[in-house]
């Protein structure tokens, strides 16, 4: 059987300037795509209005061409996606997967205890079969542990209905949620890889539930450590992590092709040259642990990551 074409991507929310965390992420995905002979895609995760910092997605572009990325094919803007969006959700309805939820955030901050990601939700609208207009939709999760091989965090497995609870796939106010919008968006785009942080890896169970309710093909998954900065916090918009110099690549390029367990040489000049290097240094197979990786990966949660 002919194996997929390798199609990776980078999915930055526009929520800032590109900082060294997704400078990371964009890198290793990159290059992985590039070593494998594959296509690396680009899409912009402007799901969730309110978080949208306006002009960051052109400016997250213009840094990634100075950086001399060269992405496959015309960019995904998420909201322009509402009409994907709507008809997964009615074939998550068809299959009697989503139901109507009114709890508010209050009600659960309450009665909900912390999971993997925030507040597991208690199930209180699961069988109500409400009808109300001004609800948010929440996917019914599965029974049993969704398990699968990352090929850096190594198998990992959580139990959606205890760890995470039904999760919510449009909000009242009508913006999809951000699981929904991957999966929807990785299938259009034919993504057969991804190599994204690991603060993201506890969605990735979320992510492979809805894929397989909705028929979609799987992904094989690699979650890149997390950079963190001096006071071990990740470097995130959030933490106003200083967005990367566009005037001076070359010295960014190198410090993450070294976090990347790398070791460039110190003669490269420019540009072409490093990404030229750089495909050719990066190991074709992802191995566990990634050889040279000297940054201790991030395990959110003993429980999710089984065999370490
Ligand atoms: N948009 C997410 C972020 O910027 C990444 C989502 C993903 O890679 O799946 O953190």
């Amino acid at each position: 059987m002919a194996t997929p074409p390798y199609r990776g991507r980078f999915a930055p929310t526009p929520s800032g300037p590109l900082h060294f965390g997704s400078l990371l992420a964009a890198m290793a995905s990159y290059l992985d795509a590039r070593a494998n002979g594959g296509e690396w895609l680009v899409r912009i995760e402007d799901v969730d209005p309110p978080r949208i910092v306006p002009g960051a997605a052109d400016r997250i572009l213009h840094t990634l061409e100075l950086y001399g990325f060269q992405w496959h094919g015309p960019v995904m803007y998420q909201s322009r996606r509402g009409v994907a969006y709507r008809a997964a959700l009615a074939e998550l309805s068809r299959l009697g997967l989503v139901y109507r939820c009114v709890c508010s955030r209050k009600a659960l901050l309450e009665n909900a205890r912390r999971g993997v990601d925030g507040l597991v939700y208690p199930g209180v609208c699961r069988a109500l079969n409400l009808e109300t207009r001004q609800a948010a939709l929440r996917f019914r999760v599965p029974a049993g542990r969704v398990i699968f091989a990352d090929a850096i965090q190594g198998r990992v497995a959580c139990d959606l209905a205890t760890e995470c609870g039904d999760f919510v796939l449009q909000r009242a106010d009508g913006v999809y949620g951000y699981q929904l919008a991957v999966v929807v968006d990785d299938a259009e785009q034919g993504i057969s890889h991804i190599m994204r942080g690991a603060d993201l890896l506890t969605s990735t169970p979320r992510q492979i539930a809805l894929q397989q309710a909705l028929g979609l093909p799987s992904i094989r998954y690699a979650h890149l450590p997390v950079a963190l900065d001096r006071h071990g916090d990740k470097l995130s918009k959030q933490t106003l992590a200083t967005a990367i110099d566009d005037r001076q690549p070359l010295p960014a390029l190198k410090m993450a092709a070294r976090f990347l367990g790398l070791a460039p040489p110190v003669d490269l000049a420019g540009l072409d040259e490093f990404w030229h290097w750089a495909v050719a240094a990066w190991p074709s197979r992802l191995v566990r642990p990634l050889r040279g990786y000297r940054q201790p990966l991030v395990i959110l949660d003993i429980k999710m990551v089984a065999n370490g």
